[in-house]
């Protein structure tokens, strides 16, 4: 079933029951504590916290997200990618608990010929709260799961809230068991490659007064009137009901994988360390394309501040991986083509704009490659400078340089050393970038208590990036708005 498939189903099924259908808000929205939608109920906020009233009950949607938290798991876990489509059906004081499982499971497990997406019953795992007896007994109810698979877990698995005073309450998720062949039998809590999480369901139903970290808070009582939010991802369903091994061989997502595989000449899947290494830096590059051509045509450009930072490294790390791939010729105007090619039925936007996508991702790689000619050129002088001065490795301050100054990356550093038959001095380049580290620390430290709580902070500090211009402004506006 083709991811397209998979999306009008989930919007019909929740269509035919009352549900209003609610188009994707673009990636770049406006709530400043966040770099990027990151879920599907972020347009929906304000309805969850009170400020607005919903003008409907019910609600469905398929939202575009980019999650930058996720970027160091793309092409190593079967199932992260910074880009990728939440399915969503909210309630806003309307049904509850028992009507959002029901749903989910005749959903999940109804048959394809009657819309369903026919997933085996037997293959369904479910964890709740620990102390969520209603939903565990609603699972054993409604589903018929035995006790085994529906399975208990603390508050930092399965409580939701926002970090703030306000909605929260318990989740519950829903996991498909992918078969011995991933993983050690169990259940989710024992292994999660093996046991792919596919929906989570949160019952919103208290108000939290104070909130000190993502397992103690303080609750106010129950929301006079409680709401339901669920996620499904969309690529996770689809991986599995396309039986492919992970979410970059999807329809959407691996025909980029193809043309990385015909321009390196390499193939994809062979197995060994080696093969491993080249399988991932294809799937970095099919996610990192998708995701730079969905925010582009949301409206991001490359730059150095937040949101343009992670879009200017998305597209870098692509032309990086290409290289070590053994591509030195441009290759956006080979791949984001195909990839919008891929995504152009569902978002025709990437169509119609091609030709701006198009000109803001090429003049980025453009950039990036007189980046690496510059470094080049430093690098050849420290090779001989190494070379004359007999040593076998490269300073762990000459790689620094490059990586701090021209910002010329170290893993191509590395490999280029050893086409030289040099080492780089790996330890001295950790400290000194370790010592960036603190200093950026102790400077955000010295800033406002409340920086560090947002979600922003977290994603920058992720990335690895000390505070700068943009974040500044995002987290003033936070503040100003907390
Ligand atoms: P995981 O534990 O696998 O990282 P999560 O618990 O962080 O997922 P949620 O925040 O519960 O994910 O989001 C709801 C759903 O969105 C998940 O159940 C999953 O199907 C999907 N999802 C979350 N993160 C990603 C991602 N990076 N790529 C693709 N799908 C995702
Ligand atoms: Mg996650
Ligand atoms: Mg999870
Ligand atoms: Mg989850």
């Amino acid at each position: 079933m083709n991811t397209a498939e998979i999306r009008r189903r989930f919007l019909d099924y929740f269509a035919t029951r009352g549900h209003e259908v609610v188009p994707s808000a673009p990636l770049l929205y406006n709530d400043p504590t966040l770099l990027f939608v990151n879920a599907g109920m972020v347009p929906f906020k304000p309805y969850f916290t009170g400020a607005e009233t919903a003008p409907f009950d019910r609600a469905t949607s398929v939202q575009k997200c980019v999650r930058t938290l996720d970027i160091e798991e793309v092409g190593k876990t079967t199932r992260h990618g910074t880009f990728f489509q939440m399915n969503g059906n909210f309630s806003f004081g309307d049904y509850f608990k028992a009507e959002a499982i029901r749903y989910a499971w005749e959903l999940v497990t109804g048959s394809q010929d009657a819309g369903g997406l026919g997933f085996d019953p037997e293959r369904v795992w479910v964890t709740v709260l620990h102390s969520d007896d209603e939903a565990a007994a609603l699972w054993a109810n409604i589903a018929g799961l035995p006790a085994e698979r529906i399975q208990r877990r603390g508050l930092l698995d399965n409580y939701w809230h926002m970090g703030i005073p306000g909605p929260g309450g318990p989740c519950s998720e829903i996991y498909i068991d992918r078969g011995p062949a991933y993983g050690r039998d169990g259940g989710p809590v024992v292994d999660e490659d093996r046991f792919l999480e596919i929906w989570n369901l949160v019952f919103m139903q208290e108000e939290l007064s104070t909130v000190r970290a993502k397992d103690d808070f303080d609750t106010l009582g129950d929301l006079p009137r409680k709401n339901i939010d669920t996620g499904m991802g969309l690529e996770r369903v689809a991986l599995l009901l396309q039986d492919v091994d992970n979410l970059y061989e999807i329809d959407q997502v691996f025909p980029v994988i193809q043309r990385a595989v015909e321009l390196s000449g390499r193939r994809y899947g062979r197995g060994g360390d080696d093969g491993r290494q080249d399988d991932v830096r294809m799937r970095v590059v099919a996610d990192h394309i998708r995701s730079s051509l969905m925010l582009i045509a949301d409206g991001v450009t490359p730059g150095n501040e937040a949101r343009g930072y992670v879009l200017r490294r998305l597209l870098r790390r692509t032309v990086r991986s290409m290289r070590l791939l053994g591509v030195h010729d441009p290759v956006l105007p080979e791949l984001l083509p195909v990839s919008r090619d891929a995504m152009g039925a569902a978002y025709p936007e990437v169509v119609e704009n091609f030709d701006r996508i198009a000109g803001i991702a090429y003049g980025e790689e453009d950039a990036f490659r007189r980046t690496l000619t510059t470094g080049t050129q430093i690098f050849d002088l420290a090779v001989s400078d190494a070379k004359t001065a007999q040593q076998p490795q490269l300073s762990g301050e000459r790689a620094f340089q490059l990586h701090d100054t021209y910002g010329f990356p170290i893993d191509l550093t590395l490999e280029m050393a050893s086409e030289q038959g040099l080492s780089v001095d790996a330890d001295g380049f950790r400290r000194l970038m370790q010592e960036q580290r603190d200093r950026a620390k102790a400077d955000a430290k010295s800033k406002k208590a409340g920086a560090a709580s947002t979600e922003v902070y977290r994603e920058l500090r992720a990335l690895g990036l000390t505070p700068f211009t943009g974040y500044e402004e995002l987290v003033t506006e936070s503040r100003v708005r907390g």
